[in-house]
C-alpha cells in the first residue's frame, strides 16, 4: 500500500512473465484503494487482449474488475481522451502494457504530473527473451517496481521468461512466427533461465 497525496504522483510497475499473476497484483491494488481508501480507480487495457471480455480485466487466479478497452496505438487524440477521462481519478492502471505503442510513455508521465497513482502491468520480455514494448522505458520512471515470478513449467524454479511452445517444441529466433499471439497454456510456458530455450 502506497501513500500518495494526489500531488506528486506515484508510478508502480508490475513486471514478470506470463502466469505470474501480474494482472492479479494490479487488480488487488486497485480493489484495495477503491474499497478501503475510497479512491476513484480506472483501468485501461489494449483492445488486442480480449481473452476475458471487452469490459473487464481478470487474473488467472480469479480476481476481476471493470476495465476499459483502448487502442494499442496511443496517438495524441487518444492521449487527450485518457487525460480528460482521468481528471477526477486517483488511481489509473494499464494492464498488458507491453502491447501499447510508445505513446504510452507521455500518457503515463502526464498522469504522474497530474498527481495520479499510476499502475502499469506488463511482460518484461517477449518469447525470444527481448525487452517487450515500452516496458523498459517505463521502468525508468518508476517509484516502485514489483517483479513477479511464475513457476518454471519444466523444473519448478522461479521463472522470469515466457517460452512460446507449438506442438510441444519451443519457438526460437530461427522459427517462423508472429511476435503477438494471445494464448494460454497451449502456446506459452513460464520458464526459468536454465530451461528457457532461446536459439
Ligand atoms: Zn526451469
Amino acid at each position: 500500500m502506497i501513500y500518495n497525496d494526489g500531488k506528486a504522483g506515484f508510478l508502480t510497475m508490475i513486471i514478470g512473465p506470463m502466469f505470474s499473476e501480474k494482472s492479479g497484483e494490479l487488480i488487488k491494488q486497485c480493489l484495495l484503494s477503491q474499497n478501503y481508501q475510497g479512491k476513484a480507480v480506472r483501468i485501461y487495457k489494449p483492445a488486442i487482449d480480449n481473452r476475458y471480455g471487452d469490459d473487464e480485466v481478470a487474473s488467472r487466479i480469479g480476481l476481476r474488475m471493470p476495465a476499459q478497452n483502448i487502442s494499442q496505438e496511443i496517438d495524441p487524440a487518444l492521449e487527450r481522451q485518457i487525460l480528460a477521462e482521468c481528471i477526477e481519478e486517483d488511481m489509473v492502471a494499464f494492464d498488458e502494457a507491453q502491447f501499447f505503442s510508445p505513446g504510452i510513455l507521455p500518457v503515463v508521465c502526464r498522469l504522474l504530473e497530474m498527481g495520479k497513482h499510476v499502475l502499469v502491468a506488463g511482460l518484461n520480455l517477449d518469447y525470444l527473451g527481448r525487452p517487450f514494448g515500452s516496458i523498459g522505458q517505463l521502468l525508468l520512471y518508476a517509484d516502485e517496481i514489483l517483479v513477479k515470478k511464475a513457476y518454471c513449467k519444466c523444473c519448478g524454479r522461479p521463472a522470469m521468461y515466457t517460452q512460446r511452445v507449438i506442438d510441444g517444441r519451443p519457438v526460437t529466433a530461427s522459427s517462423m512466427s508472429s511476435l503477438v499471439l494471445i494464448g494460454d497454456q497451449e502456446s506459452y510456458e513460464a520458464r526459468c533461465r536454465l530451461c528457457f530455450v532461446k536459439d
